[in-house]
């Protein structure tokens, strides 16, 4: 069987991570140097994702889930924003988070920044910034509301 047939039949069609094509690449690809020995990985094809695994002697077989650090550092960061809604105020933790999963379209259970990939993650930190003042402001009457009336 040649290679390349091969190849297509094992290797994760897309993405763990965001879903794109993949490819099978070497160790040049994803670390910048050339290893010896057995050296494949899949790698995915987006450029902002670039996750990337091993893959197990001549099957093209990933044993592990795509991961990369570019979607690391996104969840790092799209964590940072996010929790400037709330941190402050650990009350307003779980509206914060259902006004984000409404907003991605999830279900409150399923929305946790950890699961989430590089395209969701940006999402996050874009739709925080267009909101934050708006938000906090109406959160802040809503409390004020609650708050018993002194006479
Ligand atoms: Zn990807």
């Amino acid at each position: 069987m040649p290679l390349t047939q091969k190849r297509k039949r094992f290797k994760p069609e897309t993405c763990d991570v965001c879903g794109c094509p993949t490819k099978v690449v070497d160790s040049k690809a994803v670390y910048g140097v050339k290893h010896a020995g057995w050296d494949s990985y899949i790698q995915c094809t987006d450029i902002f994702c670039r996750a990337f695994a091993p893959t197990r002697s001549h099957t093209y077989y990933a044993s592990k889930p795509m991961f990369s650090e570019s979607v690391r550092k996104a969840r790092i960061e799209a964590h940072k924003v996010f929790d400037m809604l709330w941190s402050d105020h650990p009350e307003w933790r779980d509206q914060a988070y259902r006004w984000l999963a409404g907003e991605m379209g999830l279900r409150r259970a399923t929305c946790h920044i950890r699961m989430f990939n590089y395209h969701q993650c940006q999402q996050v930190v874009e739709l925080v910034n267009e909101n934050y003042v708006r938000l906090r402001r109406e959160w802040h009457i809503a409390e004020n509301k609650k708050k018993p009336v002194n006479s």
